[in-house]
């Protein structure tokens, strides 16, 4: 497999594929370039190496239709500021401009394409459009990890006109390398915390995990849905009763396979769901009727905490309470800080997947974990264990 190490893009036209996805107010300026920052070093590793660069990306829900609130020549712009030299822009990313753009393109120049769902081909994974797209480059990049479980045209059909040419960008090798140290040959003990509000939507990370973890913690809301199966008292709390008998036999399996299950034992529990509700701490199998737990308690969160610091490798996908309100944080950072904690004393730690990203960005955490993952669905799926298709194309 070609590597962005040792590729050399000298006189190379590289089509690359990222996320330039970014959040914007109405006026169109960028209000978080978390993204746009995340593709310059494959950016300016092919442009150092004498190469040129030309970047494609979705924005937005545009449905195959054009729309001008969803134009990428704002993120053009802005990746100019970033990469601190100018950036042209072609109207569409097939066609006329776009062809006679990319041909004309010299050593060391970029090139951004127009949003690539302004055609419904894209999301359709239409063979004819990822030809066209094709003929821009000569080598195919994907840095895009955060549509690499999506079978698209330019995430994934596209690879196939590259033989011989395609590799993964910098950012999307972090993403696999982070999460081969979790699921490849992990240093154990592997602890896997998974939380969030329901069991319905972490099924298959749960029943992947268990087979290769040595300890999981379940917080969040879909800690009740287990306690309940149990046969413990969760007053209103969140529960999917159709989920009972799958959380019964996820509690078998693990103990099936000798990996240790921890569920709270202490809740943080709430006459509403609400930030100024009426708050109590009680058993987490003793909520009385009318009340509902929306974080872990004290002695639950001291308890995950040493096992979290207990362990060599972390995986941490979903928040241990409603850390969107003040009140029901404390169980959400007391992870965090203990995840941080672990990982200065050597632990490799993965957050990914969903909300516990969002969490240690807020609580300032995020530059103490080992590795803060771009993809929420996709890294979801992959850690489902499930081969994602932008994935398996440049490896095949
Ligand atoms: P997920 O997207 O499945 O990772 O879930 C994240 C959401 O779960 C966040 O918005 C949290 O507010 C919510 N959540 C966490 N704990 C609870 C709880 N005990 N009750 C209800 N919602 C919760």
């Amino acid at each position: 497999m070609l590597t962005m190490t040792s590729f050399d893009f000298n006189g190379k036209k590289a089509l690359v594929r990222v996320d330039l996805n970014v959040p914007q107010d109405a006026n169109g300026k960028v209000t978080d370039d978390s993204r746009a920052r995340a593709i310059v070093p494959t950016v300016t590793k092919i442009l150092s190496d004498g190469g040129s660069a030309i970047l494609m990306s979705h924005l937005g829900r545009p449905k195959g239709k054009v729309n001008a609130a969803m134009s990428l020549k704002p993120v053009a712009e802005h990746l100019a500021m970033l990469l601190g030299k100018p950036v042209l822009f072609a109207t569409d990313c097939v066609g006329p401009d776009a062809k006679a753009k990319a041909a004309a393109l010299k050593s060391g120049e970029v090139l951004v394409l127009e949003n690539l769902r302004f055609h419904p081909e894209e999301e359709a994974g239409d063979e004819e459009f990822s030809k066209t797209l094709g003929q821009l480059g000569d080598v195919y990049v994907n840095d895009a990890f955060g549509t690499a479980h999506r079978a698209h045209a330019s995430t994934t059909i596209v690879a196939k006109y590259f033989p011989g040419a395609k590799l993964f960008g910098n950012l999307m090798q972090a993403e696999i390398d982070s999460v081969g140290k979790v699921l490849g040959n992990p240093q154990r003990p592997l602890t896997a915390i998974i939380g969030g509000s329901k069991v319905s939507s972490k099924i298959e990370v749960l029943e992947n995990l268990i087979s290769k973890c040595d300890e999981v913690v379940v917080g969040g809301g879909m800690a009740f849905t287990f306690i309940k199966a149990q046969g413990g008292q969760v007053g209103t709390s969140l529960v999917e009763d159709d989920q009972l008998e799958t959380a019964r036999t996820i509690l078998a399996s693990a103990m099936d396979k000798g990996v240790q299950l921890h569920l709270p034992t202490d809740a943080v529990v709430a006459d509403a769901f609400a930030e100024n509700a009426n708050t109590d701490v009680c058993s987490a199998n003793a909520i009385p009727d009318g009340w509902m737990g929306l974080d872990i308690g004290p002695e639950t969160s001291k308890a995950f905490a040493t096992v979290v610091k207990r362990s060599r490798t972390l995986l941490w996908n979903g928040p241990m309470g409603v850390f969107e309100m003040k009140p029901f944080q404390k169980g959400t950072i007391a992870i965090a800080e203990a995840v941080a904690d672990a990982t200065a004393y050597g632990a490799f730690s993965l957050v990914g997947g969903g909300d516990s990203v969002a969490a240690v960005n807020q609580f300032g955490l995020a530059d103490k974990i080992s590795y803060v993952s771009t993809g929420g669905g996709a890294m979801l799926e992959y850690l489902e264990g499930k081969v994602l298709p932008g994935i398996a194309a440049v490896q095949g």
